[in-house]
């Protein structure tokens, strides 16, 4: 069980750095970059690893992940540029190594990280270091200085683990891998961390009813609502057309080329999500 669960990680991690469809679209410059959203926050992209958001108070500093450990580095200069406050804490939005493998060094510089007890469990489960001090059910609110970071668990999709971060008084959401943006839509299930194409629509259904004008996803560039509208549809039309061609017994081939070909499906998607997406929609 561990094994697998270990090797599952270990595929994902390389398949994630390798992937050809993972090294455009969504994916930032080669170089370590910095973007202002805002006056206080920034998001950190390169072309490897997920997102980085940036939250700068007088008190410190809040990161939404911290990419892979051998980011660090990278990601701490371009921090340090804007402020010398330390590092408070490092929100998870959810448990893959492109999100989290800055965990230990992140701890060694005295951040407290933060979970989801989903994400926490998962990660003790496989071995991972750099753990959350924190973890959370339902609802945390942190406090930057006086600015409110709501962070939510609102159900399963990409794993059974993902965070949606609100900052109420910016109008933005911070939505992790659970709406993150590739080029066109794609959809990773990831299974074995308790991902659901059921459940994915109807978790993002909640997400929309926060107030919010801006996005910043998992993958790529900041957007907007109606983007996230889009993608509630793509889930949903995957999921009825794959209990579809269930319903008439086509085979596991069949369903895999539709995937490909009206779906956008690519080589991660297929090994993390397609046996579960078929035994999930019977
Ligand atoms: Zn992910």
């Amino acid at each position: 069980m561990r094994t697998t669960a270990l090797m599952t990680g270990a595929v994902l991690a390389v398949s994630l750095a390798a992937t050809s469809a993972y090294a455009q679209g969504g994916f930032g410059p080669q170089e370590m970059t910095r973007y202002q959203v805002k006056e206080n926050i920034y998001t950190i992209r390169n072309a490897g690893a997920g997102n980085v958001i940036m939250l700068v108070g007088e008190e410190g500093v809040v990161l939404i992940d911290d990419k892979f450990p051998q980011d660090h580095d990278a990601i701490m200069k371009l921090v340090r540029e804007v402020t010398d406050a330390p590092v408070l804490y490092v929100i998870n939005t959810h448990m893959h190594p492109d999100h989290v493998g800055g965990n230990p060094a992140m701890k060694d510089i005295g951040a407290a990280i933060v979970s989801s007890e989903n994400a926490r469990r998962i990660m003790a489960e496989r071995g991972t270091p750099g753990l959350a001090n924190i973890a959370m059910r339902d609802y945390l609110r942190i406090y930057l200085d006086e600015m409110p970071i709501d962070l939510y668990y609102f159900g399963r999709g990409h794993t059974d683990g993902d965070i949606v971060i609100h900052l109420p008084t910016e109008r933005i959401v911070i939505t992790g891998d659970l709406f993150a943006l590739y080029g066109p839509y794609r959809a990773v299930i990831d299974y074995s961390a308790g991902g659901s194409l059921r459940d994915w629509p109807r978790t993002l259904e909640r997400v929309l009813q926060l107030d919010f004008d801006l996005v910043i996803p998992g993958h790529s560039g900041p957007t907007d609502r109606a983007n996230i509208e889009g993608y509630i549809d793509y889930l949903t039309r995957t999921a009825q057309m794959v209990r579809e061609m269930n319903a008439q017994n086509r085979s596991r081939e069949d369903i895999q080329k539709m995937l490909e070909s009206e779906f956008n499906w690519g080589r991660l998607e297929m090994m993390v999500g397609l046996d579960g997406v078929i035994s999930e929609m019977r």
